[in-house]
């Protein structure tokens, strides 16, 4: 395994939808910028599932975002990975920051953690909002092992000790340079949810290594979400690609995309008539122009 070094070889971008509804404009030019990026260098373009949510996603939507793909001519190298069916490599990831002592139980509900924020004068917030009391971090040994073997548990990330050991990490990103990583700002993120056996931040970061993703293109909305991923990349020892976060696609209102937003999503529009020429036109402008495009009358 490359240990924590930048990424080399030939380039690959992936795509990494969640099938819980359809794609939308915004998807659309997030998948494009990928794909074009691939294309130019000749590079792979990759197509990835992140499916964990079980309770949110629908079978119908696999084939659905397929479909949406093929008419904007995207076409990915590989068969697509389900992140449902990774939760082995998630486990060996989980219990290597185990046996670092780099996580910890947590047994506290949403409304625990919530009643404690709500009690506390001075609740740090983090770019997704207050963050993680520390409540289980406390916790004696010989609690963590009664509550352990009695009580459903997530895993979280002690963020202080974990940055602590890391020390001084960086990221390439397009826009932005070279990104000094402060996870820290995050607080103690849940790398194992209670009904999930992972979370966001450790399959992504275990998948992109995983398929040798060397460029990372999505939206900026995941630009604080990086300062995490960074750190995990280091302590297991992963590659590090090269980030592109791009901007948002907005609504004539300047709100940005949601899976709602139904006259925006491309199965919608592919119903209108309108050849997927003219949507590859407008998001592939500069800036990208969706004014027109809506399925709405
Ligand atoms: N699955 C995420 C989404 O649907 C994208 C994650 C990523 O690109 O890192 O927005």
């Amino acid at each position: 395994m490359v240990s924590d070094a930048p990424t080399t070889g030939k380039l690959a971008t992936r795509f990494a939808p969640s099938p819980t509804g359809r794609l939308h404009l915004g998807h659309g030019y997030s998948a494009l910028k990928a794909f074009d990026l691939a294309q130019r260098t000749g590079g792979r373009f990759l197509l990835r599932f992140e499916d964990i949510d079980s309770g949110r996603v629908r079978d119908a939507y696999y084939p659905g975002i397929e479909e949406d793909l093929h008419w904007l001519g995207i076409e990915w190298d590989e068969t697509p990975l389900r992140q449902s069916e990774r939760f082995t490599a998630y486990g060996e990831a989980l219990d290597r920051m185990k046996a670092r002592d780099l996580v910890y139980p947590c047994f506290c509900t949403r409304k625990e953690i919530a009643a404690e924020i709500a009690a506390s004068a001075t609740a740090p917030h983090g770019p997704d909002g207050p963050l993680y009391p520390g409540t289980c971090r406390r916790l004696t040994a010989d609690e963590r092992e009664t509550r352990l073997a009695e009580e459903d548990h997530a895993w979280r990330i002690d963020m202080a000790k974990a940055a602590s050991l890391a020390g001084e990490l960086y990221w390439e990103d397009d826009e932005a340079g070279r990104v000094a990583a402060q996870p820290q700002i995050h607080g103690d993120v849940v790398l194992a949810r209670k009904d999930v056996p992972t979370s966001y931040h450790l399959a992504v970061t275990v998948d992109d290594a995983a398929q040798g993703v060397t460029d990372i293109v999505r939206g900026s909305d995941l630009f604080a979400a990086a300062h995490i991923h960074r750190l995990l990349q280091h302590l297991l020892g992963l590659q590090v690609p090269r980030y592109h976060h791009h901007r948002l696609i907005e609504d004539e209102d300047g709100k940005r995309l949601a899976k709602r937003d139904d006259a925006r999503s491309l199965a919608a529009l592919r119903e209108t008539g309108i050849a997927a020429a003219d949507i590859l036109s407008a998001l592939r402008g500069n800036p990208p122009d969706i004014g027109k495009l809506t399925a709405s009358t």
